[in-house]
């Protein structure tokens, strides 16, 4: 059998400081947003903005006076391609990654080779939360390159004292087939790519619950709690939800400890808010908003107050970790995600939680947005699950209607559920595409 989901994970620091006392870390985040502000304004584009917004590093005494300064966007770092953002001489740096995305100029970040020391200990603590061990086997099979994934939690691996196996994406068999001769503990990837590779691996004849995976940290994309119980139910492992991106870091942002219950942010290196995207004023606790994130210790390349775009809501009730962080929940979606249909707002995430909340539905599917007449519709197009697909053509019709109801329930919206057979959705072995917005190409330029 494989190992119990239940399989107690200890509850173990990486670092004291993930405990500090909070009047600790707020001298601590004043201090450190103080010495961030005047690296900063070496670099032009905040010296500029900070004269315009009349602050000077002297003025930061406290956590909150992060109110005052300037807002970054990923156009600022666009506009400053490749290094006008770097608060340190090129020369300084020891490696530079890009965010994800496929259009257009890349955004660049670069590091310090303090800067990739911290970033290793951040990683480290969030996969210790979750149980990872200096004897464990590590799969990493987040691409490596420019992406901040791979090389992200490759060093914080060797940081805990585990070992590495560096697969990269791709060639999903291979990756299976490592994983089994290796018996390999733990997975790191995509929480869709862990679907996939399970989905393979049944395919040739290996139930992946008999894989010796016992734990996974998955990220890099929105997923549901929902998506979270199918991986584990499919895989036998313990699934754990972590944050990040490049801009500000790359993975070790935010992570969650053995409760789960939100992932709890590095807050001795990170100052993070949660604003309202139209007023940017905050929102009240506990209610979603924007995050945005303000560098503490980044050495060659600080920013203040990057605006995320990643919707979520804080919880700074004590966790019985004992880490002080803030919890941050579940990326309900990304403001530049939502789609609004019939003037209302729907996140992927909403469609994804009702859908996996239907028994015979499996968790593969397209949105498709399309505006044929004068109104907008919605078409969800979803993966039946192969072990239902044959006894369940004749209740086809049941099953959509089915779904359509979960995700009215949810969204309010009717929307055309297609129901199609198993294996035939794209699959993706880095970030999942869900949505299909033909709307765009019908707009005047
Ligand atoms: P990149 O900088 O290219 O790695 O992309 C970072 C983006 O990936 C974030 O801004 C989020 O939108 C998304 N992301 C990263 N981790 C998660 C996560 N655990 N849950 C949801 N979205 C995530
Ligand atoms: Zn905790």
């Amino acid at each position: 059998m494989p190992a119990p989901r239940e399989a107690a994970i200890e509850n173990r620091l990486w670092s004291l400081d993930e405990a500090m006392p909070r009047s600790e870390l707020r001298a601590l985040q004043a201090r450190r947003l103080r010495e961030t502000v005047e690296r900063a304004a070496r670099v032009p584009h905040y010296r500029d903005a900070l004269l315009k917004a009349g602050v000077t590093p002297g003025d930061i005494r406290s956590p909150g006076d992060v109110r005052r300064l300037p807002f970054t966007t990923k156009e600022d770092l666009r506009a400053n391609y490749p290094f006008g953002m770097l608060a340190v001489p090129r020369s300084d740096l020891a490696r530079v990654h890009c965010s994800s995305g496929t259009t257009g100029r890349p955004t660049v970040v670069g590091y310090t080779a303090e800067d990739l020391e911290t970033w290793a200990n951040l990683c480290a603590r969030f996969l210790v939360a979750g149980g990872l061990k200096p004897e464990h086997m590590v799969h990493v099979a987040f691409g490596y390159g420019l992406f901040t994934g791979g090389f992200g939690l490759h060093y914080g691996i060797e940081k805990v004292g585990a070992s590495v196996v560096p697969a990269s994406s791709g060639n999903t068999e291979r990756q299976i087939m490592l994983i089994r001769d290796f018996q390999s503990d733990a997975l790191i990837c995509t929480p869709s790519y862990a679907l996939n590779i399970a989905e393979v691996a049944r395919e040739g004849g290996l139930d992946p619950r008999q894989l010796s995976l016992k734990i996974g940290h998955f990220g890099a994309e929105p997923w549901t709690e929902e998506m979270r119980n199918e991986i584990e139910m499919q895989m036998g492992l313990y699934a754990f939800n972590n944050y990040g991106l490049s801009e500000v870091m790359g993975p070790g942002i935010s992570g969650e400890c053995f409760r789960r219950d939100g992932m709890h942010v590095q807050e001795d290196h990170f100052l993070v808010e949660c604003l309202d995207p139209e007023t940017l004023e905050p929102v009240s606790p506990g209610s979603n908003g924007e995050l945005v994130i303000t560098n503490l210790t980044k050495q060659a390349m600080p920013v203040l107050r990057y605006r995320t775009r990643d919707i979520c809501a804080l919880d700074d009730s004590p966790c019985a970790c004992g880490r002080t962080g803030i919890r941050m929940g579940r990326i309900f979606g990304r403001t530049d995600d939502m789609l609004i249909i019939r003037g209302v707002n729907v996140f992927p995430s909403q469609v994804e939680e009702a859908l996996l909340k239907v028994e015979g539905a499996a968790p593969h599917y397209m949105i498709e947005v399309d505006r044929p007449g004068a109104l907008d519709e919605m078409t969800v197009r979803v993966e039946m699950k192969a072990a239902q697909f044959s006894d369940m053509i004749s209740q086809v019709q049941a099953l959509r209607e089915r779904i359509q109801r979960a995700i009215y329930g949810i969204t309010g919206l009717h929307a055309n559920v297609e129901l199609v057979k198993p294996q035939t959705l794209e699959r993706f072995t880095g970030k999942a595409r869900h949505v299909n917005d033909k709307r765009k190409d019908k707009r005047r330029p």
